[in-house]
């Protein structure tokens, strides 16, 4: 989502704003902008689409001492150059990630005493919040805190004050933001990487922190109290983020897939077994949350289902949205487990703040070991994908499952459930997943079924239990790369409504791999098929399909249900991926997505 970039120092602004603005082009964006100083004023450079476009109009200026960047993913007014940000308005130039929610309010209350507004934006309206408060006070820090009073919602803001052009102001509430600290000046920016290659030393701040930057200093204050900060620093190696010789990054993170959970397998299973303890006991709870949104959500339901079945443990899981507004019954007893790849997402990361309030034990699965989720947490698992790009995700997924796998086997284990034997086949198990993953990417999906989806408009995902979750991610992944409407059903629900839209040659790709049921769902195949559906079965070697159940099928190596999630998930993946391509899609950055959804 909007990534931010600020600098005041000695060497040439706008170079460094473009170089950042691009290291944060992963988070996804509609529209991008500068603001510079030109002569002690502020100038103002905005355009529609990638960075590059800007770039183009901007490359050229030489503007030094200091300046704002933004990437912008529109959530009040079009994504248009108007909207697009620096905002300015009223002496007061911003860029802002996150969304003040009462700017209505506000717009009423300052257009009645003159204020004018060329923007849709909630933005705009907090550039004359603060314009309006600093003038009232005898400070500009005194006007910021003024505003902070004010303004509610999110907001990560860089400010850069007409009245005050050797300072860079910058305060933030329930959006991330750091302070790079660099030899020649300081920075502001959404996340490491745009700091990177000017420095990496940084501080994080905290809700409710102004930060005051000039070319020599930094300072900090939190309720009007000056605050003294660690500087950090990154030492990890950046992951080459480049495409490896593939047409999209989502394919190479396919393909990284077999790597990372053979890496997770032998952290977690190897022969020293070290990490083996670091997964928690969930037998300790008596009750156990899971929370999170997306694709890391349809993690979380294999999750809540392979704990189940294994290790008897009831589990619930939610959308983190939902979560948050609902009531609760948690305590010191109780487990939160919060899931999310960016460690960003500002509905997992407000229900991790609202689980710890109730004192419940917080655990999160995350990707990125810096981020908010990451530190807030009482304990925390990384995923160790590397970093992903394409923002539909699939390696950060396969890792998710991966995990949780780990803990349902982990808590199985504890409670006597499985036999010597067992545990021993199991891990063997987990041993080959890698190169059954890298079998099932090889074997890839049949291209006469691509070319029958990529046709459509509409399909539909069918599965029961856990295939019912994987349905819920294929349908999710085609939908969001391809852009063809795709509802995910649990197979026995579909007769109760929705079997209305099928249609003749309405696509319907089933996923069959639990023996226990598929008979169950072969019914649900022959009444769609009776309808004229064109019926693609992902099922497992072990089971027999009557050929007049379905139009083309894959067939799957059959596992352990413990693993058999993460080699369902290949072929979904690489459909959706070849569908899209087949429409000549933006495969790694569809169209209105985000990768780090930091706004509710
Ligand atoms: N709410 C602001 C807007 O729509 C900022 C969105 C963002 O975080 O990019 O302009």
């Amino acid at each position: 989502m909007c990534g931010m970039i600020g600098y005041i120092g000695k060497k040439p602004v706008v170079p460094i704003l473009l170089k950042g603005l691009q290291s944060l082009e992963y988070r996804g964006y509609d529209s991008a902008g500068i603001a510079y100083m030109k002569d002690q004023n502020v100038q103002i450079m905005k355009e529609v689409g990638k960075v590059n476009n800007l770039k183009k109009h901007c490359q050229h200026l030489t503007a030094t001492k200091m300046g704002l960047g933004h990437t912008r993913w529109a959530t009040h007014g079009v994504a248009n150059q108007v909207n697009a940000h620096p905002q300015r308005n009223s002496g007061v130039t911003i860029v802002h990630n996150g969304i003040i929610e009462n700017y209505e309010l506000w717009k009423q209350k300052l257009l009645e005493k003159g204020y004018q507004f060329q923007s849709d934006t909630d933005t705009e309206v907090a550039c004359a919040v603060i314009s309006e408060a600093i003038k009232q006070s005898s400070t500009i820090l005194e006007g910021l805190e003024i505003a902070q009073t004010q303004l509610e919602g999110s907001y990560a803001f860089g400010i850069i004050v007409d009245q005050d052009p050797n300072h860079l102001y910058a305060m933030k509430q329930n959006s991330p933001l750091i302070v790079g600290v660099c030899p020649d000046g300081y920075l502001i920016a959404s996340d490491i990487p745009a700091v990177l290659t000017n420095t990496n030393e940084y501080q994080i701040l905290e809700d409710g922190d102004i930060a005051i930057l000039s070319e020599q200093r930094v300072t900090i204050y939190n309720q009007g109290i000056e605050q003294t900060k660690n500087i950090q620093t990154f030492t990890e190696e950046i992951d080459q983020v480049t495409k490896d010789g593939y047409e999209h990054y989502m394919r190479k993170e396919i393909q990284e897939q077999p790597a990372i959970v053979a890496s997770l397998v032998s952290e977690y299973l190897g022969d020293q077994q070290s990490h083996w303890s670091d997964l928690p006991d969930l037998t300790a709870y008596q009750k156990i949350d899971i929370v999170a949104c997306g694709s890391a959500w349809h993690a979380g339901m294999i999750g809540k289902m392979l704990i189940e079945r294994y290790a008897k443990i009831p589990v619930q899981c939610y959308i983190a949205s939902e979560y948050r507004y609902q009531p609760h019954f948690l305590d010191s007893n109780s487990l939160v487990i919060v899931i999310s790849q960016s460690g960003e997402t500002a509905d997992t990361l407000a229900s991790l703040t609202l689980a710890k309030q109730q004192q419940a034990k917080t655990l999160a699965i995350v990707n990125v070991a810096r981020s908010s989720i990451a530190r807030a947490a009482d304990q925390v698992i990384l995923t160790k994908a590397g970093c992903e790009i394409a923002v539909a995700t699939t390696k950060a997924f396969m890792a998710q499952i991966t995990i949780l796998s780990l803990l349902a086997f982990k808590t199985a284990k504890l409670q006597g459930l499985l036999s010597e034997k067992e545990i021993r086949q199991i891990e063997e198990d987990y041993k080959t997943l890698p190169l059954l993953l890298e079998a099932c990417i090889y074997q890839g999906v049949d291209q006469a079924v691509v070319k029958h989806l990529a046709t459509k408009e509409h399909a539909f995902y069918l599965g029961r239990q856990i295939d019912y979750a994987l349905a819920l991610e294929g349908a999710l992944k085609l939908k969001e790369i391809s852009y063809i409407h795709c509802e995910a059903y649990a197979a026995g629900e579909l007769k109760h409504g929705t079997i209305s839209l099928i249609e003749q040659e309405t696509p319907v790709i089933c996923i069959v791999t639990d023996p226990a049921i598929a008979s169950k769902t072969i019914s649900n195949l022959k009444e769609v098929k009776a309808r004229g559906s064109y019926n693609f079965l992902i099922v497992t070697d072990q089971l027999n399909f009557e050929s007049d159940v379905y139009q083309d099928k894959l067939i799957l190596p059959s596992l352990n249900p413990l693993l058999q999630p993460m080699i369902t998930t290949i072929p979904l993946q690489l459909l959706a991926y070849q569908v899209a391509k087949e429409r000549f899609c933006d495969i790694d950055q569809p169209r209105n997505l985000a990768k780090s959804v930091t706004v509710e």
